[in-house]
Order: C-alpha cells, then sequence, then structure tokens
C-alpha cells in the first residue's frame, strides 16, 4: 500500500487502490542460487539488520523465472535450523553412540590428511569417496581422479541413472536438465512416473501454460498426487509396467502406420543395416564401410552405401546382401517386426498394466491425430547438417517427460529406451511443440569418453574421470584377474553401465570385503545410516560391525561432512562440518548438472549472504585443502604451494581444458567471452552483478533440430559444449548394448562369467525390451500381493527437511495409502495401524485410504520418518513416533539365484530399484505407533535445543542460549 493514501477517494475520478506488490522487506537483497533441492533455481534473499528476513524466486533467473516453492522460501529455516552442526567432531565412544568431542580444523584436517596420506601412498584404491546429493560433482570427481582412487560417485546409481543413460544412449539427451516439452507449443503431454522434486519449478511453470492453453495432459502414475491431480486424464498403471504400456503405443503406431518416416530416415539409425549372421561375432552390428561408417541399402544405386550421403533413398524394409556375402536388414524392419507382435498389441498389456485395452487404443489414437493432423509449421528457415536448407520448421506437438518412477525399477533402462523410441517413431525430438534438448544436449552418442579405474597405482592419479560412458565389452572396469575395479562394481557384469556409480552396495561391499577390503569411507551429503539405504538397520550394523579377530571396525574409518546432524553423522569417525547453502561460493557448472535452457546454455552462482556464525567450513574449501596437503596433483603449485586459496579461487581459475573452466560466463581476461576463454579474476562480481547467472541464447535458426541443425552444432563447438559438428543420429537401435549381448554368446576377449551370461544376454538387447521387475517375480503373489513404492513431496527434499521448522509443518508424519476399495477387502479402516511386511521384514505405519492410487499398490512419502534423536528431533517428534521409512523393508540384494546374490538393480545400468517392492499389509495390534523404532541418538555437541515455538525469531538463539 503506498503511504496510507491507497484505497482512498481522490473526490475526482474514480477510486484508484494502488497496491505495491513487493513491498520492501528488508534493507539489503542478494542474488543466489537455492539449494533446497535439486532444481538450482535463482533466489533473492532480503537481509535486514544482518540476518536473513525474506527469501523470494528471481523473477530473471532462467530455471524459474520468479517462481518459488515451499522449499525454497524456507530456506531461511534451513539457515537457521538447530540441527546445524557447528565445530569438527572427533569419536569419543563407540561408533553409533553418537559420543564426540569437539576438535579444531587444524586436528580434524591433520587426521583426516593423515588416513587419506597412507591410503595414498600404499593402495589409493583403499579410499571410497561418494557424495550424496552434492551439486559440484565435477570438482569431486576430479578430486577422486587427481587421489587416484576409482571409488567416487555420487547418488546418481540411486537415483535416476536409467533415465540418463537410456536417454543418452539414444537421443544424446533424456529429461530433466537433458530437455524439457515445448512447453508453449505442445498440445498432447504425457507424463510418466514421479516428478514433483525434480524439474520442480519448471515443471509447474510448464503445467500452468499448458492447462491455460487448454492442452491435454495425461498422467501415467500409479499416485494421482501433485502434478497428477491436474492431470486431464490419469492412467493409475500398475508399478514397472510402463515399459510395457509404452510399446503397446509403440504397436498401435506401427499398426496403423503413424510414425513419421521422413524423421526416421534423415534423423535416426532407422535406414542403417544390421548384420543378420547367428553365432558370428559380427552378427547383430551394424553393417560399416571400410572407413567405419555405417552402410544403408540405397534404392537408387541398389546398394549398400554410406548412411549419411545426402540425399540418397534408403530401403526401410527387406534383406539385402552385402558385399561380403553377409545378410543384413534395415534397423526399422527389425523394430517393425518385433513391435508389430501380437505380444505388444493393447489386449495382450492390457491387464498387466491395470489399464484397459480400449484406453490403450484410444489414447494412441489421440496421439496419432495430434501428431499427424496437428503438425506445426514455424517461418523459421534453417540448414541441416548435410547442407539441406529448409525453409520451415515443422513439428509434431506431442511431448513427453518421465522421471524417476519409472527409473527406479529393475527394467527402467529398457522403459526410458521405450518412451524414447515412441518419441523418435512419432518425429517429436526437438520439434516444434514435442520435447526439446535443453543446452548443452544434444550430445555425442555416448557422449564422452570411457571409465577409467583398472589398475590404481600408489601415489598416482588416475588417467581420466573414474566415470565414463562404455561402448563395448572392452571399456568395464574389470582387473586381469577378474576382479572389480570398483569397490561398488560399477562397470562390471553386475552392472556393465552403470554410468553414475551404484552407492547403495558400497557399505555392503566394503563390509564384506568384496571385491576388497577398504580403509576409509569418505561420503558427503549422503544419509546411507537411514533413508539413502536400501535397509538401513543393516547398513548401521555394517557401519559398527568389528572384526572379532582384530577388534577393529570392519570398515576401518568413516570420514563424514554435512551441515546438519542426520543419522549418518552418528555413524562417522571425524565429523566435518559444512556450511549452509548461504554461507559460501559455489556453482552450477556446465561440466557438471547444467541448468541450460532449449534457448541456451546456462550456469549460475553462490555467493555467500552471510557469513557463517558456527566453526564451520565449505566442503569444497575443505577438498581444496586436503589437495593440498596431500600434494595431489593440480592442487599444488611446481613448488608445492597450494594452487588454489579456497573453492571460489578454483571456480574462477580452475581449467578442466584450454580456456573451460567451471563457469562459462563472463570469461576472458575482459570478461567478454562466452564458453571458452581465459580466467577472469573479475568472473564472480561479473555473476553477482547479473543476479547470479550467465544465460546464452542461441540464433533462431538454431533452436530446433539441434542434433542435425548447423548453426546450432557450429555454435555449441564454438561455446566449447561439444567437440565436433557431426550429425548427432539417433539410436532406435543401440549398438554398444549388442556388443555386450555378444559377449555373452562368447564372443569377444573380455566375456561374462558363466553365471552372469543368461542375464546380460536377455537384459543387453539392442531394442527396448519389457521384463516384469525382479523383486516382483521372486517372491510369491499371494505372500506379497501388493507393491509398495515411495512418492518424493513438492514441500520436502529427502531427509533434508526434517528438521525445517516450517516445512515440518506440512509432513510432520507419514501414513501408508492404500486404495479404499483394497483396504475394505483387508477389514482396514481410515488411521489404522498397519504392518507393511516385504521377504525383507517388517514395518509399522498409520493408513489413509484414497481413491487416486492403483488398487494393487500401496505408497508413502519418502523419509519423513526419523530415528529420533538425529536433526535435532526430540524422542517424541511425530517423524520417529508415527513416521516410518519404507527402505526399512527393502533390501540391496535379491534372494540367491544360481550362486550369485545381484544387487537389487536394474542388470544394465546398477539402478536402484526402489520401486520393485511387493508387500502385504496386516492389521496391526496397539500401541499406535512405529515400529520398529532404532534407539534415539544422542545429539552432537554443540548442538542447541530446538526452540518449542515455531516462530522466525526464536528460531535464533541469543548467544546465552
Ligand atoms: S524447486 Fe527446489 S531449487 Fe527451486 S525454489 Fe524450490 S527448493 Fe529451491
Amino acid at each position: 500500500m503506498d503511504g496510507g493514501t491507497a484505497g482512498r477517494t481522490t473526490g475526482i475520478a474514480s477510486p484508484v487502490e494502488r497496491i505495491d506488490l513487493s513491498p520492501p522487506v528488508g534493507d539489503a537483497v542478494k542474488c543466489t542460487t537455492c539449494y533446497m533441492c535439486a532444481c538450482r533455481c535463482g533466489i533473492r534473499v532480503h537481509l535486514q539488520d544482518g540476518r536473513i528476513r525474506y527469501i523470494e524466486g528471481n523473477p530473471d533467473h532462467p530455471v524459474n523465472r520468479g517462481v518459488i516453492c515451499a522449499k525454497g522460501s524456507a530456506g531461511i529455516m534451513q539457515h537457521t535450523s538447530p540441527a546445524r552442526l557447528t565445530k569438527p567432531l572427533l569419536r569419543a565412544g563407540p561408533r553409533g553412540s553418537g559420543d564426540f568431542k569437539e576438535i579444531e580444523w587444524e586436528e580434524a584436517l591433520d587426521i583426516a590428511s593423515g588416513w587419506l596420506g597412507a591410503i595414498r601412498a600404499s593402495d589409493p584404491k583403499k579410499l571410497a569417496f561418494f557424495t550424496g546429493r552434492d551439486q559440484s560433482q565435477s570438482f569431486t570427481g576430479w578430486w577422486a581422479k587427481q587421489f587416484g582412487t576409482p571409488n567416487f560417485a555420487a547418488h546418481g546409481g540411486f537415483c535416476s541413472v536409467n533415465m540418463a543413460a537410456a536417454g543418452l544412449y539414444s537421443i544424446g539427451g533424456s529429461f530433466w536438465e537433458f530437455g524439457e516439452p515445448d512447453w508453449e507449443r505442445t498440445k498432447y503431454f504425457l507424463m510418466f512416473g514421479v516428478a514433483e522434486d525434480h524439474d520442480s519449478n519448471p515443471i509447474k511453470r510448464g503445467l500452468a501454460g499448458l492447462k491455460a492453453r487448454g492442452a491435454k495432459f495425461i498422467s501415467v502414475n500409479p499416485v494421482q498426487t501433485g502434478y497428477s491431480a491436474i492431470a486431464d486424464e490419469f492412467l493409475a498403471i500398475r508399478p514397472g509396467t510402463d515399459g510395457l504400456f509404452v510399446l503397446a503405443l509403440v504397436h498401435e503406431m506401427l499398426r496403423a502406420d503413424r510414425i513419421d518416416l521422413d524423421f526416421l530416415v534423415r534423423y535416426t539409425n532407422a535406414a542403417w543395416l544390421v548384420i543378420d549372421a547367428p553365432g558370428t561375432a559380427g552378427h547383430g552390428l551394424f553393417a560399416r564401410d571400410a572407413e567405419g561408417r555405417p552402410l544403408a541399402w540405397d534404392r537408387t544405386q541398389d546398394a549398400a552405401i554410406d548412411a549419411a550421403t545426402p540425399g540418397m533413398a534408403p530401403r526401410v524394409v527387406g534383406e539385402c546382401r552385402l558385399p561380403d556375402g553377409r545378410a543384413a536388414r534395415p534397423v526399422f524392419h527389425l523394430l517393425a517386426e518385433r513391435y508389430l507382435d501380437g505380444a505388444y498389441a493393447p489386449d495382450a498389456v492390457a491387464e498387466r498394466c491395470g489399464i484397459p485395452a480400449e484406453t490403450i487404443r484410444r489414447i494412441a489414437r489421440e496421439i496419432a491425430d495430434v501428431a499427424f493432423n496437428q503438425e506445426i509449421v514455424l517461418d523459421q528457415p534453417w540448414t541441416d547438417t548435410s547442407g539441406r536448407r529448409h525453409e520451415t520448421m515443422r513439428g509434431r506437438p506431442v511431448a513427453m517427460h518421465a522421471m524417476r518412477g519409472i527409473s527406479a525399477h529393475s527394467n527402467g533402462f529398457h522403459t526410458c529406451r521405450a518412451i524414447h523410441l515412441l518419441q523418435m517413431l512419432l518425429g517429436a525430438i526437438d520439434t516444434p511443440g514435442s520435447w526439446r534438448y535443453k543446452s548443452p544436449f544434444p550430445r555425442p552418442i555416448p557422449p564422452g569418453a570411457a571409465p577409467v579405474g583398472k589398475g590404481a597405482k600408489p601415489n598416482t592419479m588416475l588417467p581420466g574421470m573414474a566415470l565414463g560412458f562404455p561402448r563395448g565389452p572392452e571399456d568395464l572396469l574389470i582387473e586381469d584377474d577378474g576382479t572389480a575395479a570398483r569397490i561398488d562394481k560399477a562397470f562390471t557384469w553386475d552392472a556393465p553401465m552403470a554410468l553414475h556409480g551404484m552407492m547403495h552396495t558400497v557399505i555392503a561391499n566394503a563390509h564384506a570385503g568384496d571385491p576388497y577390503k577398504i580403509d576409509t569411507l569418505f561420503m558427503y551429503m549422503a544419509n546411507m545410516a537411514w533413508n539413502s539405504a536400501m535397509n538401513p538397520a543393516d547398513t548401521v550394523r555394517m557401519l559398527t560391525d568389528k572384526d572379532p579377530a582384530t577388534g577393529d571396525y570392519v570398515i576401518p574409518h568413516v570420514i563424514y561432512s554435512d551441515a546438519y546432524a542426520s543419522e549418518m553423522v552418528a555413524h562417522a569417525d571425524l565429523v566435518l562440518p559444512d556450511t549452509t547453502y548461504l554461507e559460501r561460493w559455489d556453482c552450477v557448472s556446465l561440466l557438471d548438472r547444467p541448468i541450460g535452457s532449449p534457448e541456451g546454455p546456462a550456469d549460475s552462482i553462490r555467493q555467500p549472504i552471510l557469513p557463517p556464525d558456527r566453526d564451520v567450513r565449505p566442503f569444497q574449501d575443505v577438498l581444496i585443502d586436503l589437495g593440498a596437503r596431500l600434494k595431489l596433483p593440480g592442487f599444488v603449485t611446481e613448488a608445492g604451494a597450494p594452487a588454489y586459496r579456497d573453492y571460489a579461487d578454483y571456480i574462477v581459475n580452475h581449467q578442466r581444458s584450454p580456456g573451460v573452466g567451471p563457469l562459462a560466463g563472463f570469461r576472458g581476461a575482459d570478461g567478454t567471452a562466452s564458453g571458452v576463454g581465459a580466467p577472469n579474476p573479475d568472473q564472480l562480481h561479473r555473476y553477482v552483478a547479473n543476479g547470479a547467472f550467465w544465460a546464452h541464447h542461441h540464433p533462431p535458426e538454431a533452436l530446433y533440430y539441434k542434433h542435425a541443425n548447423a548453426a546450432y552444432l557450429a555454435e555449441a563447438k564454438s561455446l566449447g559444449l561439444i567437440g565436433a559438428t557431426a550429425q548427432i543420429v539417433l539410436q532406435l537401435y543401440s549398438e554398444p548394448l549388442q556388443k555386450f549381448r555378444l559377449a555373452a554368446e562368447g564372443h569377444g576377449a573380455v566375456q561374462p562369467p558363466e553365471t552372469h551370461r543368461a542375464r546380460i544376454h536377455h537384459a543387453f538387447d539392442p531394442l527396448p525390451i519389457w521384463y516384469p521387475p525382479f523383486e516382483q517375480t521372486s517372491g510369491s503373489d499371494s505372500a506379497y500381493p501388493l507393491r509398495a513404492i515411495t512418492q518424493r513431496p513438492m514441500a520436502m527434499y529427502h531427509s533434508w527437511h526434517s528438521q525445517n521448522a516450517w516445512l515440518r509443518q506440512i509432513h510432520g508424519a507419514n501414513r501408508l495409502y492404500m486404495h479404499r476399495g483394497t483396504a475394505t477387502a483387508l477389514g482396514i479402516a481410515d488411521d489404522d495401524w498397519v504392518w507393511v511386511i516385504s521377504r525383507a521384514g517388517r514395518v509399522k505405519g498409520q493408513v489413509r485410504l484414497m481413491e487416486g492410487v492403483n488398487p494393487d499398490t500401496v505408497w508413502t512419502w519418502n523419509a519423513i520418518g526419523k530415528r529420533a534423536g538425529a536433526w535435532a528431533l526430540s524422542a517424541d517428534a511425530p517423524e520417529a513416533t508415527r513416521g516410518f521409512l519404507l527402505n526399512q523393508v527393502i533390501t540391496e540384494f535379491l534372494p540367491e539365484q544360481g550362486g550369485v546374490r545381484h544387487a537389487n538393480a536394474d542388470p544394465i545400468t546398477g539402478q536402484a530399484a526402489w520401486y520393485d517392492l511387493r508387500v502385504r499389509v496386516e492389521k496391526a495390534e496397539a500401541p499406535a505407533e512405529t515400529l520398529p523404532r532404532p534407539a534415539q541418538l544422542a545429539a552432537p555437541p554443540g548442538q542447541r535445543a530446538a526452540p518449542t515455538i515455531l516462530r522466525y525469531d526464536t528460531s535464533i538463539p541469543s548467544a546465552a542460549e
């Protein structure tokens, strides 16, 4: 309101009310990047008298355009949380007791560098360095490389690696950071799986616009929460059957001849010839010329020629005879043959998916109608990589988005590939109205170098990054003696394409000494003693187990860094307290998980809004310090002095390759270069002045068809986003997968052990397949008739927000949600307490009935239940007494089969199969509280008592408290 006059009449004209929608709420405002979840929105933090008063979305920021969510605005309470750690801690009592003593940083860094230095000098792989929800993975991964351990990964292996791997090996991109629907033009939008805390604010903005335009939104999800609640149509699919549903849509498109053949021939490998020579080492590979170029059959010349020849008229069906006499057939022939099979007909899949066959047929008709009868044509000329000029940009306005709900199954990789297959058949990849790459994607397929880590040597850095992209069995990280090079067994026959590692197997493998024993488990922001473990009780046992022969812990040293007193803190020997995200320099780098948009690349920074008021240090600063103490290459100068003052100095001056550093904006001595340029000493100030981000906009002719758009690819190369300007051919058929399959058939120098051959042969199909999730076939239907999954609420991000005074008021205790009909048949009513029982154990929770859920599925919110005492929660906190964790009935391994216990994971990527769980539900006896309830954890030294009144000012105790 404007100074008391608003709302009064002037006496002359009509009443005028002038409302100031953004009244000053402080005396200063600073821009930075939110870290209350992984979306990385831009925020404006208002300060008053040197304290944070209010957080709002930054309207200029390319990720959220001013939108902020409940979590983002509650960052104040995260910053003032009583659960914040205050000083380095050294374990004083038994591991897990919470008995610590406070120590000075010098002593903490001495201890850490002593342990780490001894490992590096003897056997660097005895360090397992895993960082959870780390947003600086290009830095932490580089630190691990310079240290010389192959044992590095972040939490992607138990989150959404199926999505990333399937996309990167199929279309050179994926969902979320890799691409998004063309929100402004899409007319038909299909969303698969859970997405409420991934790509959160951009999806909210997108859905709002889509609904306003009247576009149709279909949500395919077992549970109708969040986005599904506003869908025009909600399909309550059975968990783990999305791939089958999508392949039935593919069947219908092929049957009705509603596919974009021009798109397929020009932009995918549909016409590439696949060798048909069963039993030989070349079977199923692409026919290639002497230079290794894939061949297609040109109808004009009636010969196999380079598939990239401009203007050729390739055959897409039929058998061809190659010059060497072998038979070959085009990729399209193989896929049409497969998916026209009656096994993929709607009638054949409907019951299994829980979706009526007529609904599947109707949706296929609707998709075909929008794609082929409602084409979008933009009056925008462009030129493709073959030099053809197109006067317009044509698009099929059907878009798709998928996320963790389909990814976290043991068949998730193929389900994600199936979605991309459908997109390609429709010609709905980076065309107007469909789905668009976000810069710096697309990238070549596969996008980067192979993983590195065999033969780690003392005092020697790795020759490349530990995580990478295998092209075939020769890229696996298997030592000459057949053992795994990595502690998590990523990139072995257990999970050959585990691009993000397998953090969920690290503690179990380290405890078992399989493939070897480690010395130090070094973790950051990974709550492995609770919600980040598939089986927290067993994980705690493994962390605290001692070797009876020596009396030492089986895992000798545990170093942990976090800003808060999570359940994991109590199970560390040395705790390195981190700052909150509002107290440090940080960067969201294009070398890491980027925040670009379809319009162009972008990156951003975090700046210290306030200095820490505790004896804590940014974890990245600590790694810089440790790197220098350990004299790691790149962390010290030739004279042995620290190469970087701190992480801010690294952000500005580190060059991963000449001219390419953590931040792409304001490079060059004068700050005018973008993408590639010399370090700019003023770079961080330029970011601050620009609202804490940098964004580049591609010209209009480069905004679609990026995989084959000459203008886009040339600019992307000049910005350092890609290394070459060649067309990125989308892969309907994946040759790397076939190479693994050939190894399982007995071809090549690197072959799977007998125990794995059948599994590899089945899983590594070069075309998408569907098979039932493993967990769902390993127990009897009658014993565990229900599927159980978790949903990620919009208002909480994993376990982080259980100490957030505002967000706890939204989710203080979770319920077990059941379909009303299913519950009634079991004699269960609203508010009853029940046991959720799996083959791994049982956990007790309170029921809430609903209609919007697949009748065979029960679900709950993720990570609301907590261990008493952790996160500064009192013993009687609802999170501890009534909240429960579904992880308590999940295990990280499947039942033994043929002498092998496979991980409860996707067989291709190793992605943890959280959502494969099968359970039964039984009414529970008193008391009305969750069980099992592990003992209350002791508060670490220095932790303040939580305020009893939830009010802004009471969250900050006086110095005397
Ligand atoms: S969506 Fe995530 S990053 Fe964006 S404001 Fe909310 S919590 Fe912050």
